[in-house]
């Protein structure tokens, strides 16, 4: 017996989803609601205007069927008018995307409803809880969107007039009879005002929902940017090494640790030999080359939990989370590899080397002191034949290593 009723429901579905909602199937709604709801999909304005017509109409429906058994003519042909508004609002003016129309023909249509319907049928039924509940919504639409300009003053100022019409619909349907009698028992008369009542929660649970996924959505998208900021602000563009300000940032925060848990940890300072000669020769976006090159090699030759930066010019800090042993382990093989890079130009193959000069953090070391200490080291390397790693000053070093 079920079976043809059971057909035209799923067709009603069917058409609704794919009218409404553009969608082909329950599946594919399903996944649209499971990617909305992980933050991949926006709501689009279209899409949410056409939600809330889509509700409307069939709440009006639903009213349809009710005022048809009570036999109440004129709410009955009123509430087939306000779905054909409703299907033509959502259907075309949607598509049109003029959204002022649409905000614009839901809140006078609600608004006149129900008061229309209070004086007719009696404040008992409820209809002016739909006024409350739409209250939120008329702010969400009105202030959210960049069509009313983020202004604030507009739903003020409609939701004033809805009250307003709320207070005036009290007083006359305190003086005025509706024109069909209150209904017989009060069961029926309960009946409707908690369907209305229900309904008007319904849709403000669904429409808080939508609202919540929204802020979620706005705090994922900031949470991106905010990520992208990070990531711009602590790297050199052209090596895509950290750059000095995140580098101090660690080395911070890796003095605080050996204060806190004792951690171990070194700098090494590198510089290219002669670079400055590789650029005369061979031009500055050669020397660009071998710098990303030098970079990349450091990169791969690092341990876990070092961090490299672009200290200066062709300048290299890493900071590397172990003792001046291992760290002078580190280095050394840093240094073998960078002598093997080969940067190929039209006329000839470039190659460079790097002298290092490193030392282990000793706490209570201010931290510009721990970087000139290496620096004094990377110095002596340059005075004594560069591509080197120094971790020593010999005692008669002229340098000041203290
Ligand atoms: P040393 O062995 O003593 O370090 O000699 P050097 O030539 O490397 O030292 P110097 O400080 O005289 O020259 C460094 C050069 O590095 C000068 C500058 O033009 C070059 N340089 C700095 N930054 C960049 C860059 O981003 N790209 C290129 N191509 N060159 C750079
Ligand atoms: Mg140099
Ligand atoms: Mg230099």
């Amino acid at each position: 017996i079920l079976t043809f009723p059971y057909k035209i429901y799923c067709l009603c579905i069917k058409g609704f989803l794919f009218y409404f909602c553009d969608m082909k199937s329950i599946k594919q709604l399903n996944q649209t609601i499971q990617s909305i709801l992980a933050g991949e999909k926006q709501i689009s304005e279209r899409g949410k205007y056409r939600f809330i017509c889509m509700a409307l109409a069939f709440i009006h429906f639903l009213l349809t069927a009710r005022f048809y058994f009570l036999e109440y003519t004129i709410l009955f042909l009123y509430n087939i008018l306000a779905i054909a508004l409703y299907l033509v609002l959502g259907l075309y003016f949607s598509e049109q995307k003029k959204y002022a129309w649409l905000y614009y023909g839901c809140y006078t249509e609600i608004t006149f409803f129900a008061a229309f319907a209070t004086l007719l049928a009696g404040w008992n039924w409820g209809f002016m809880i739909y006024l409350i509940a739409f209250t939120p919504v008329s702010f969400y639409l009105a202030y959210s969107s960049p069509l009313f300009g983020h202004n604030i003053k507009k739903p003020l100022f409609f939701v004033l007039v809805t009250m307003l019409v709320f207070a005036v619909t009290r007083i006359l349907s305190v003086h005025f009879k509706p024109i069909y009698t209150e209904l017989d028992f009060d069961t029926n008369l309960t009946v409707s005002y908690l369907a209305n009542a229900i309904i008007a929660f319904l849709g403000l649970m669904l429409f808080s929902v939508l609202f919540t996924i929204e802020i979620r959505q706005n705090e994922i998208r900031l949470e991106e940017q905010y990520r992208l900021l990070e990531t711009i602000s602590s790297k050199d563009p052209l090596t895509g090494l950290i750059n000095r300000r995140s580098m101090d940032h660690s080395l911070l925060e890796a003095v605080e640790q050996s204060k806190k848990s004792g951690l171990v940890f070194s700098v090494i300072l590198g510089d290219i030999d002669d670079f400055k000669r590789v650029n005369d020769t061979y031009g500055h976006n050669v020397g660009d080359k071998v710098l990303v090159q030098v970079a990349d090699m450091i990169t791969k030759n690092c341990t876990e939990g070092c961090r490299i930066c672009r200290w200066g010019g062709e300048e290299i800090l890493i900071f590397v989370p172990e003792n001046e042993i291992i760290t002078k382990g580190i280095a050394e093989k840093i240094r073998q590899s960078i002598e093997k890079i080969r940067v190929e130009t039209d006329a000839d193959t470039v190659s460079v080397t790097m002298t290092f000069g490193m030392t282990e953090y000793s706490p209570g070391l201010p931290l510009n002191k721990l970087v000139s200490i290496a620096d004094n080291r990377l110095y002596y390397g340059k005075e004594h034949g560069k591509n080197q790693v120094v971790s020593k000053l010999p005692d008669d070093a002229p340098v000041l290593d203290k």
